[in-house]
Order: C-alpha cells, then structure tokens, then sequence
C-alpha cells in the first residue's frame, strides 16, 4: 500500500459534502432547531445526529423503558443525519459468519454466538420498529446473496459452513444461511439463483434494505416531539469537565456552551477532536457509493434479493434493488484501496474518490447476466466517511477515566445491523446499568486496554 497520510486538519464534518441519493427529498427537520438559542444545561446531552445519536435518543424518549423528567439535547455538526448513515448503502444485513472462526478464536464461542445473535435480531427489530410506527422508508424485508466468485474461496466458505453447523454453533444464522453450489450459481436471477458472472457459490440469508435517511427522520420527530431538544448546525469543537460544577461536563460550540451529567458521543470517524484518547483507535476512513438507473422498456426483470460479490481479489462490493427499479451498489475499494490517501484519516466527503469515480459507469453490464443491453447507467455517485477502528470492533460503553460519558462509535462500513440495540444498551447504561448487565457484545466494550493495545489492523501490525 501508500504511504499513510496523518492529516493535521481538526476532525469535524466539512462543508459542502457530495449529495447521497438518499438526501435529495430533506425532512422537515433537516436543518432544525428546537431552541433559537442553545440551552445551558441539560440532563444528557448526545453529540452526533447519525444512527447511534438518533437511535439514542429514541431509545430515551420514545424506547421500551423511556427515561422520565430528563432533558435531552441532540448537537448535531451538520444537518440531521448527513454522516455516514445518509450516505450508506441502506443495506441492513447481519453478515458475522465469515468472521465466525476469527471471533471465536480471539474472544471465545460465547462472545461470538451473541455477537451473531445480535446482528441477527437487528432485522427483526427494525421491522417491527418500522411497523409500530408506521415509517414510511421503503423498508423491505428480504434475503441476500453472498457471493462467491473465486473457486477455492467458495469451497472454503462452504466447509466452515457446515462445520459450523453441524456442531450447532450460532444456531440462528447457521440455520439461516443456505448454500448453493457452483453448477447452479450463475443461472439467471429470473429462476432465483444470483444471476452474477461469474459466481461459484453463493449462500443466501435474511437481510433487509431501507431507505436509511427517511428511518432516521421519522425516528428523529418522533423524538423531539417526545421533548428532544434538537439543534444542527452546531458543531461541538471541545468537550470537558465543567469548571464550576464538578461530576458535569461541558460541550463548546461556536453557539455557545453547555453542560450536561450525561454526555453521548455518537460522533462516528470524528471522535479523536473531542476524545483524543480515540486517536489512531477509530480513525476517519472514506467510502464511495452510487445510484444506477435502467430505462423501464430496457430494464431486466427486478433482482429480488440484495447482494454483496465477493471478488476474487479479496474486495467486495454491496447492492441493493429499490422498488423504484434503480439500484444502490458501493464497495469498488479494489480501485482506492491500496493507496491510502484516497481513504484513510480523511474527513472530506465533498469529493470523491478519484480513482473510483468511473466505477460504476457500467456496473451492472459488467456483472450481471442478461443486462448487457439493459442500458443501465450511473445517476448519482457519493462518498461517506466510517469510523474504522484499529482493533475492528466499534467502542461502546462508559469512556475510561471519563465519567458520565458514553461512546458508541468506529461501526465501520457495517453499522446498520449493530447500532440500534447498541444504542438500547447504552441508554440502559445511562439508567445506571453495568456494560455487563445490558445486551451489548463483550468484545465491544471500550476499555483502557484496548486504548493502550499498540494493535493497528488498518495499517497491518498486531
Ligand atoms: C459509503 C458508505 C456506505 C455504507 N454502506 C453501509 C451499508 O450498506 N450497510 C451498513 O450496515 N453500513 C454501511 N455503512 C456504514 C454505516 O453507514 C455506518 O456504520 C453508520 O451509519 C454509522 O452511524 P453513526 O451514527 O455512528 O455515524 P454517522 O451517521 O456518521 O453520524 C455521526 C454524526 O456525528 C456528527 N458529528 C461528528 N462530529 C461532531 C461534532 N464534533 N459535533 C457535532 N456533530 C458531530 C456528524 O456530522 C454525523 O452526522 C456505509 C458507510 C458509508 C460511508
């Protein structure tokens, strides 16, 4: 790979940021502020109007156990979920089985089964969230096709499988998971196998896609019309111990500050400006992602089920059809990846990512059987900024040494099955439960030694 670039520039959002597909119809509250002028105080105050930072305050307005008598401030830099989670590919799909062996290895079997079982319950929960609330978010609940296009990797990835499941490991997403063996792979998606060129095997499981802005707007009205005290446009430069109030802390933005006894940094890839200990540990990383759109008279039959190819120079790519007949897909790393000025440390999603811009022109000709002459072609491009972690799994829980304060950030390219009961854990720990007492993955926990492990997966040294 490149050299590494250690950008000085303070991690907070910039401006004018290229336009998701996802964010061309703005909510009511895109830009809103419940308050003209910002409060001083507040009971919790969450930093970051994204998945975690909405899904917080939810969970603590409108939840399964909504707190009483507290209030609750959102800051959010930008506008209302204009981070990573507008900007993704609205792929919600629990994929922990590949990583099985590695998880069980390293954290133990216990560890990895309720890692896998809360993914997987994340399908489950955003559907009956979508339900109870009448959300209107194109939300559907499919399976998805993983893939195989490299011969050895598909037998392997088929071995681990029924290894696993014979021993009834991770029950749930073992018995989920159906393999389809290479004779049968590449027929057309019309008889429902994956359709792809060139795929060897593929499994299928339950997944979903959604349209990731629109969820997170109902979800965030639904909060402030529980009391949330919404202001964007704010970007909190500095947080730290109240100076005339000890056991409260105090957030600073060019609007003025304001302390809280709680504070929620749901700040993603911008953590380290606010938390420095963060720094090196989830590190601001840039992904790319498109909208293609097919003429209806040329347009094949819709692809029924969402996808991730795996290709066989270790990249892969995510897709998903909308009932709209266009199709969201992103991935394309095998084009930036080996250089990392094109993703690494970098907070600049107003650009994209040069060597990737042409990558989707004719995705779905290059790919996919039976759409040569579909005339399908590139509408929108964009890119987005994930939070990667040194030691790849996010940081939740209490901050060491910082009481009062809570984190949830560094979900990577694969946040939508894991933010929203990490978000009911950590509101429970607000409530004054122990890390251990809610349901959140062990390994998650943010814990001094993990901040002081020399371990850097991004940049290759164990
Ligand atoms: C191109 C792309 C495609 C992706 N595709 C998928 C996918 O298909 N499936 C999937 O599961 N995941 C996907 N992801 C990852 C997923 O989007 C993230 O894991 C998830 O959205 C993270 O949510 P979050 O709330 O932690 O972060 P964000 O949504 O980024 O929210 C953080 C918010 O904090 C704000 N903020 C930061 N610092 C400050 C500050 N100092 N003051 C005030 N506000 C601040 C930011 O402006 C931002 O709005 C993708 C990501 C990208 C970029």
């Amino acid at each position: 790979m490149g050299s590494v670039q250690t950008d000085q520039q303070p991690l907070l959002p910039v401006a004018n940021s290229t336009t998701p597909f996802w964010r061309t119809e703005l909510h009511e509250l895109d830009s809103h502020r419940s308050t003209d002028v910002l409060p001083a105080e507040c009971d919790i105050l969450i930093i970051g109007g994204g998945y975690a930072g909405i899904g917080a305050a939810y969970h603590l307005l409108a939840g399964d156990e909504p707190i009483a008598g507290k209030t609750v401030v959102l800051l959010e830099a930008r506008e209302a979920c204009s981070g990573a989670t507008g900007r993704n590919g609205g792929h919600l799909r629990p994929s922990v089985y590949p990583r099985l062996p590695y998880y069980i290895k390293e954290y133990g079997k216990d560890a990895a089964e309720h890692l896998a079982d809360f993914e997987f319950d994340h399908v489950q929960a955003i559907a009956e969230l979508v339900k109870k609330e009448g959300i209107d978010c194109d939300f559907e609940l499919t399976r998805s096709y993983d893939i195989y296009t490299d011969l050895d990797q598909a037998q392997a990835a088929k071995k681990k499988y029924l290894r696993y499941k014979e021993a009834g490991i991770a029950k749930s997403t073992m018995d989920d998971l159906e393999w389809t063996d290479q004779d049968r792979a590449e027929e057309v998606y019309q008889i429902g196998i994956s359709g792809v060129k060139g795929c060897v095997g593929c499994f299928t499981f339950t997944a979903a896609s959604v349209w990731p802005y629109k969820l997170m707007m109902s979800l965030l009205k639904i909060a402030v019309s529980k009391g949330l005290n919404l202001q964007t446009h704010t970007p909190v430069t500095a947080v730290s111990p109240t100076p005339t109030a000890s056991g409260t802390w105090t957030a600073y933005t060019p609007r003025g500050a304001i302390s809280a006894k709680q504070v929620i940094f749901a700040t993603n890839g911008y953590t380290s400006t606010l938390l420095p200990e963060y720094e090196g540990k989830i590190v601001p990383c840039r992904g790319i992602c498109s909208r293609i759109v097919c003429p209806a008279e040329t347009r094949p039959p819709q692809l029924d089920k969402t996808y991730c190819i795996r290709f066989n120079n270790g990249s892969h790519d995510y897709l998903i059809p909308r009932a709209d007949g266009s199709i969201v897909v992103g991935g394309a790393r095998s084009t930036f990846f080996q250089d990392y000025k094109n993703w690494y440390n970098t907070v600049d999603d107003a650009s994209l990512i040069t060597p990737s811009a042409n990558y989707f022109d004719t995705y779905m000709q290059d790919n996919f059987v039976g759409w040569d002459d579909s005339g399908a072609k590139l509408d929108q491009i964009w890119t987005g900024i994930m939070g990667y972690n040194s030691d790849s799994l996010p940081s939740v829980g209490e901050v060491p040494g910082r009481e009062g304060c809570f984190i949830a950030a560094g979900f990577e390219g694969h946040g939508m099955p894991l933010i929203w009961l990490t978000m009911q854990g950590i509101v429970g720990m607000l409530g004054g439960k122990k890390y251990e007492e809610v349901r959140l993955p062990s390994m998650f926990k943010t814990t001094k030694e993990r901040l002081e492990s020399k371990r850097d997966d991004l940049r290759g040294t164990n």
